[in-house]
């Protein structure tokens, strides 16, 4: 099949699922130089467009393809700390950290690409200085690397932030059309309460999103408000827990909380006084139901969240927390956790990330004006409820191609 962003195909299937409209039978997408042109039936649009190579997967469906709203790209199966407490699970990371430099990359490689062959067209990737954003760039993925930044390892909170900034810019630059970088504050318990100030002044200075691990934890919970448990064992020379509130409260204090920012996690410890915190500031969600699970994290309330308004995208986390990369796996977990609709689910793999990061005018729906990023899946779903067979077709394996921008990047058909 060639693959090229340039020209004009049209790419049909048995059902077209754009999300933002209902289904079509024998739906068709226009795509002209990676943007989609048109969408309807594809009777209609190869009439209209008669030169215009057609792709039809007649026993397919075509759905627009998983915004992972959080992720880290550089963690492999193998080697993967004990679970069941937070605190116990990233003390062991710690000391993984210095064996794992040798395999990052490869890993990295290896799970962008798992992303893709799972139906991912865009990711928000998290990882320390950003060391994962050449994996991500040459993976044919849309996205963004949020370089994470330890400030006791750089100096002052104000050198630490010029110099996350610095990098970030120069991480950004030369880069594939769709790939950023910007930055994260990793969490309450690595970065201090000054340089979480600063660096949520200057990413929005910078018009950049920013990532937060947010109320992850039930040690969270206490570091921030206490100053005490097993985070405190871990990070002993971090002296400034103890504030009595929640995370939540505390990321608003230091400006943390705004619309740019995109907090992962929020599965411990969220009450409805932060849910209005959270509704209030704007702020978006990444729930990551699996990671949450594995490290006995609680659950998010995510569907209060929903109805309060709030911006809920779907994120993986990485491979040492949770079991795949596949982005439509996490969602039907998390569409049995809640007890919610396919339609919920599906919208919150696609749109609903899309929306979380700020991208929704560009991707998360197949609709005329944004990108073709599409997801081509091996089911025919009929009665009952189709999103829900198309996500359980996708979380299986069931993905058969992947398209961003227009571009083939994964297909395992014939053709
Ligand atoms: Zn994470």
């Amino acid at each position: 099949m060639p693959e090229s962003q340039t020209g004009s195909v049209i790419f049909a299937a048995g059902i077209l699922m754009p999300v933002s409209s209902p289904p079509l039978q024998d739906g068709a997408v226009l795509v002209r130089e990676g943007r989609i042109v048109a969408v309807g039936d594809l009777a209609d649009l190869g009439h209209e467009n008669p030169d215009v190579e057609v792709r039809f997967f007649p026993n397919y469906t075509i759905i627009p393809g998983a915004v992972n709203a959080h992720a880290h790209l550089g963690f492999r199966r193998k080697d993967a700390p004990e679970g069941g407490t937070f605190a116990g699970w990233l003390g062991k990371l710690i000391e993984h950290l210095p064996a794992k430099e040798a395999w990052t990359a490869e890993a990295a490689r290896d799970c962008a690409r798992e992303a893709i062959e799972a139906g991912t067209t865009y990711m928000a990737e998290s990882s320390p200085y950003g060391e994962c954003l050449p994996q991500l760039a040459e993976s044919g993925l849309a996205g963004t690397v949020h370089a994470e930044f330890f400030p006791h390892e750089i100096g002052t909170p104000q050198e630490a932030v010029e110099f996350i900034i610095a990098k970030a810019r120069e991480l950004g630059e030369g880069l594939p059309g769709r790939v950023d970088a910007h930055v994260s504050v990793h969490s309450p318990y690595t970065v201090d309460p000054e340089s979480s100030r600063l660096a949520a002044r200057r990413t929005r200075e910078m018009g950049w999103t920013l990532v937060i691990h947010l109320s992850e934890s039930q040690e969270e919970v206490e570091f921030v408000r206490d100053g005490t448990g097993g985070l405190t064992d871990i990070f002993g020379a971090n002296q400034w827990g103890g504030m009595g509130v929640s995370p939540v409260r505390y990321a608003q204090s230091v400006e943390l909380l705004a619309p740019e920012t995109i907090a992962a996690h929020l599965a411990t410890g969220v009450s409805e006084e932060d849910i209005e915190i959270l509704a209030q500031s704007g702020v978006a969600a990444a729930h990551c139901p699996r990671s949450n699970d594995f490290l006995g994290c609680g659950i998010s309330p995510v569907p209060d969240m929903i109805g309060r308004g709030i911006r809920v995208g779907m994120g993986t986390d990485g491979l040492w927390s949770s079991p795949s990369m596949n982005l439509f796996e996490e969602t039907l977990f998390a569409v049995e956790l809640h007890g919610m609709s396919g339609a919920t689910g599906l919208e919150l793999a696609t749109l609903g990330g899309a929306r979380a990061l700020g991208i929704e005018a560009e991707t998360g729906t197949i609709e005329a004006g944004k990108w073709a990023d599409l997801a081509v899946v091996e089911t025919s779903p009929e009665d009952g409820d189709p999103e829900r067979e198309v996500l359980e077709a996708a979380a299986g394996g069931g993905v058969a191609a992947t398209v961003v921008g227009g571009n083939v990047i994964y297909n395992r058909l014939v053709g």
